[in-house]
C-alpha cells in the first residue's frame, strides 16, 4: 500500500489492483472499504458511511457483530472443517437448532445461496418421481420472470434476463416461466400433472423490491397445495428479519414446503446457507446423492447458531418492522421529483428513479457516496436502501437527509 502517498491515490492503488487482476464480473462503485462496525463502513481514506446494502442483505446483524465474531473467533481456533466425511460434534446442534427455529424436519446445509437453490431443485424433482410419481425427466417447475436465484448455469437457464444468459448456453429444461404476482397464470400452469414444484422469491428482490398483491403468497400455496406440487420459498434476501418478519413468507402465515436461506444466515462472515424440509422430502436423498465439502462445516454451524441467535435477542425482525414503515414515510415526505416510486417491506425497499438520463440512479449513487451514504442501482432505475437491521431511528431521519441533499445537488 502506498504509505506516503494522498488520500485519493490511495483508493485508485486499491481499485487499479483490482481492475488489473481481478475479473470483469462486476461494476463496483469506486469506494474501497477496509472496516465496518454496526450500521456503518469505512474506506482506506478514512471516510464514514452508512450502509445501505448490506452486503446485498447478508449483514442484516450488522458489521462485525460481537456475538457473531466472538462465536467466529472461538471455533476457528478449535476446528473448522471436517468435511462430511466424519461427523462433527457441532452439525447435530446446529440442525436441531434450526429446524426448531424454523419449524421443519430437517436441514439440508450448503454454503452459497445458488447451492441452496440448486439443493432445492434437486429435492424437488427427486420427491417429484419417488413420492409425487411423476414419469422419469418429466418433472416440470414453475418460476417467475424476473426471478434472480443465483448464476449458476442451471439457474440462469430459468432466468428471464438477457445479460445474464447471454453466450452461456446450451440451457436446462424442465422450467417453465410465468409472470410474477399473477395468480391466474400459476393456476393454468399448475394443471400440468408434470409440476413438482413452484419456485418464487416472495418479494423480487433483485428485480428491484417488487413486492406482491397482499395475498399472492398465499394463494399461491393453496393451489400448490392443491395440485399436489410443492411451494419452494427463496428467502435467501427476504428472509432472517430483513422484511420486519423472521420470514416474508409469515406476513401470510404459510409454510413453504421447501425453505431456502443464506446470506444472512452468518451475518456476513462467510457464506452459509440451508435448505429446510420435512422427511417426506428430505429423506429422497440418500448418502452419496448430493452435498458439499464445506457444507455443514462446525465453523459453519456454530457461526449459523449466533447469527440465528441475535436476530431474536436483539428484536431484529420488530425494529425492521418499524424502522422500515418510518424509512419508507419519510421518503414518501420527501415529494422529490426524481423519485417516482418508494416501495419495499421492512428494511428492503427501493426507490424508483424518474429521469431522462438513463444513468441517473448510478449518478445519484456517487452522489450519495459522497454524502456519507453507500448504496447500490439494480435495474437501471432502481436504488435499493437495505441497511443493516440494527439502525436506529435517529439513524434514519441522518439517512433521510443525506438522501435528499443528495437529490437536491444531484
Ligand atoms: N436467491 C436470491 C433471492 C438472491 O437474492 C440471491 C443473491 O442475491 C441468491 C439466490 C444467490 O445467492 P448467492 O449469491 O449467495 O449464490
Amino acid at each position: 500500500m502506498p504509505s506516503s502517498k494522498t488520500a485519493v491515490s490511495k483508493s485508485h492503488f486499491y481499485l487499479e489492483k483490482e481492475e488489473r487482476y481481478g475479473a470483469h464480473n462486476y461494476h463496483p462503485l469506486p469506494v474501497v472499504l477496509t472496516k465496518g462496525e454496526g450500521v456503518f463502513v469505512w474506506d482506506v481514506e478514512g471516510q464514514r458511511y452508512f450502509d445501505f446494502l448490506s452486503g446485498y442483505s447478508a449483514i442484516n446483524q450488522g458489521h462485525c457483530h460481537p456475538k457473531i465474531i466472538q462465536a467466529l473467533i472461538e471455533q476457528a481456533s478449535k476446528i473448522t472443517l471436517t468435511s462430511r466425511a466424519f461427523h462433527s460434534d457441532l452439525l447435530g446442534e446446529y440442525a436441531e437448532f434450526i429446524t426448531r427455529y424454523f419449524g421443519y424436519d430437517k436441514v439440508l446445509p450448503m454454503n452459497t445461496g445458488v447451492e441452496a437453490v440448486e439443493t432445492a431443485l434437486k429435492l424437488a424433482r427427486r420427491w417429484g418421481y419417488e413420492v409425487k410419481g411423476v414419469h422419469k425427466n418429466k418433472a416440470k417447475i414453475i418460476v417467475c420472470e424476473n426471478n434472480f436465484h443465483g448464476r449458476t448455469i442451471n439457474v440462469i437457464s430459468f432466468s428471464s434476463d438477457p445479460d445474464s444468459k447471454k453466450n452461456f448456453g446450451p440451457f436446462n429444461t424442465g422450467y417453465e416461466l410465468i409472470p410474477y404476482n399473477d395468480i391466474t397464470a400459476l393456476e393454468t400452469a399448475l394443471q400440468d400433472k408434470d409440476v413438482v414444484a413452484f419456485l418464487v422469491e416472495p418479494i423480487q428482490g433483485e428485480a428491484g423490491v417488487v413486492v406482491p398483491d397482499d395475498g399472492y403468497l398465499a394463494k399461491a400455496a393453496a393451489l400448490c397445495k392443491a395440485a399436489n406440487v410443492l411451494l419452494l420459498a427463496d428467502e435467501i434476501q427476504t428472509g432472517l428479519a430483513r422484511t420486519g418478519k423472521m420470514l416474508a413468507c409469515d406476513y401470510e402465515n404459510i409454510r413453504p414446503d421447501i425453505l431456502i436461506l443464506g446470506k444472512a444466515l452468518s451475518g456476513g462472515t462467510m457464506p452459509v446457507s440451508a435448505v429446510l424440509a420435512d422427511d417426506e422430502i428430505m429423506l429422497t436423498i440418500k448418502p452419496g446423492d448430493h452435498g458439499s465439502t464445506y457444507g455443514g462445516n462446525p465453523l459453519a454451524c456454530k457461526i449459523a447458531i449466533a447469527s440465528l441467535q441475535v436476530l431474536k435477542e436483539e428484536g431484529m425482525a420488530e425494529n425492521a418492522y418499524t424502522q422500515g414503515i418510518y424509512l419508507r414515510e419519510q421518503l414518501n415526505a420527501l415529494e422529490h421529483e426524481n423519485i417516482s416510486l418508494v416501495r419495499g417491506k421492512g428494511l428492503l425497499n427501493a426507490i424508483v428513479i424518474k429521469h431522462e438520463d438513463k444513468n441517473a440512479a448510478w449518478d445519484i449513487c456517487i452522489r450519495l457516496k459522497e454524502c456519507g451514504l453507500l448504496a447500490k442501482p439494480t435495474h437501471g432505475d432502481k436504488i435499493r436502501f437495505a441497511p443493516p437491521l440494527i439502525i436506529t431511528q435517529d439513524q434514519v431521519t441522518e439517512c433521510v437527509s443525506i438522501i435528499k441533499h443528495s437529490l437536491e445537488s444531484f
